[in-house]
């Protein structure tokens, strides 16, 4: 078992990192976590967080909050989007745990609660990794600096931990642009139409991810996947407008346009993807979710992956202890590679549940049910 000396430092406090911390701290270890972001607020997003996930947040004591918040739908619906008939019925009890849909502001104020006080740092923007043999050297843009003995790249698909393993390369825009939205239940009411609680509308070419964000089902969220040749800005996201909606699904289901009717504000986010790395790891540097294995987002699987492999790493940390890190980071990619590519490639081929079948290889996994897998699997 390690000693808890080692200091344990976490770029990135997103929806990976902040667990990773929380189980790191549980476990014993001494962990801070650095955050670009000067604080963090509520965009409208939803999220949905797996049985798979929910057995994790049992251990850092999150999941009651979590699932108290949250919508819990019986089922996952695909449904045609121009006729509206439904393609499966997949049921999301019995794999267990909650499945939860819920806001992704609400979800990640929870995961930050969870972490020691004092040691979410905000506005400290990873400029410079230093990894000199016998420590590393962390410099932040704010000009202040600490050193840690190993570093968790959390920080995302443009993360600067894996520039510093791999070098510099942007990932890949696969061509297609997902729009967000969260509408006042409110609003919906005039209609003589069922909002189903969790339902994904399938069209030739595109589709449109639908449910509650909140235990009240006061917010109902959307979030596409339509194609779009290129993109051509260059920020996170852009406005998009009813009016855009409206011709992105012309034709398209009742229930569908009632949605974007009801839209007062929308936006448009590119997706991107990369290959599956070469490493995941380096001399004292590691990476997790979407820094190591990003994936396009119609599986709503991303951030699960981000959080099984904190869950993983942290199991492995406490197998061998932080000195013997070298052990530990071949354990953690040896027992998450394949999980992660397979999730990454159904993912961005956007398959899953579209007809009827058994997605207990995803919500029924329980990462620390599995025993350790020692030989490297990539
Ligand atoms: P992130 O959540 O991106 O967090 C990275 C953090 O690092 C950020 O807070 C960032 O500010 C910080 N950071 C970045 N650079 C630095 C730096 N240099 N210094 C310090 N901090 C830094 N996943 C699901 O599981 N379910 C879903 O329903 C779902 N829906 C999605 C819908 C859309 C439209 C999209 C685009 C994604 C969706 N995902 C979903 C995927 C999910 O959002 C990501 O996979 C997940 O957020 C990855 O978590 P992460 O912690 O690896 O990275």
């Amino acid at each position: 078992m390690s000693s808890s000396k080692e200091r344990i430092a976490i770029i990135g406090a997103g929806l990976g990192g902040a667990v990773a911390g929380a189980l790191l701290q549980h476990a014993g270890f001494d962990v801070n976590v650095y955050e670009q972001a000067p604080s963090f607020s509520r965009l409208g997003a939803g999220i949905h967080m797996g049985p798979n996930v929910l057995k994790i947040f049992e251990r850092i004591g999150v999941a009651e909050k979590v699932v108290s918040i949250s919508s819990t739908p019986s089922h996952w619906f695909s449904r045609d989007g121009i006729s509206g008939d439904y393609l499966s019925r997949i049921p999301l009890e019995g794999y267990g745990a909650t499945y939860c849909t819920v806001h992704r502001g609400d979800l990640q104020g929870i995961q930050c609660d969870a972490l020691q006080p004092g040691t979410l740092h905000f506005g400290k923007k990873l400029t410079r990794i230093d990894d000199n043999g016998t420590d590393v050297l962390i410099e932040f843009e704010d000009g202040t600096s600490v050193r840690a003995d190993i570093v968790i790249g959390a920080d995302g698909i443009n993360s600067r931990v894996r520039e510093t393993l791999l070098g510099a390369e942007k990932p890949n825009y696969s061509g297609w642009v997902g729009h967000r939205a969260l509408i006042s239940s409110d609003k919906l009411r005039k209609y003589n139409l069922t909002f189903e609680d969790c339902v994904k509308w399938w069209g030739p070419d595109r589709h449109m991810m639908v449910y509650y964000t909140t235990a009240r089902r006061d917010e109902y969220y959307y979030v596409t996947g339509v194609p779009h040749p290129a993109w051509e800005f260059d920020t996170a996201f852009v406005p998009s407008s009813r009016e855009e909606m409206a011709s992105e699904f012309e034709g398209y289901h009742p229930i569908i346009q009632a949605l974007i009717e009801s839209t007062d504000e929308v936006t448009k986010w590119p997706l991107f993807n990369r290959n599956p790395l070469p490493l995941w790891s380096s001399g004292r540097l590691v990476l997790l979710g979407d820094a190591c294995h990003p994936m396009k987002p119609h599986m709503a699987q991303g951030a699960a992956m981000a959080i099984e492999d904190a869950a993983m790493l942290t199991r492995c940390l406490q197998e061998t202890g932080v000195n013997d890190f070298a052990t530990a980071f071949g354990l953690y990619e040896a027992n998450r590679r394949d999980r992660a590519t397979r999730v990454q490639s159904v993912s961005n081929a956007n398959t899953f549940l579209l007809t009827q079948e058994d997605p207990s290889w995803v919500y029924g996994y329980d990462v620390y049910a599995e025993p350790l897998r020692t030989e490297n699997a990539a």
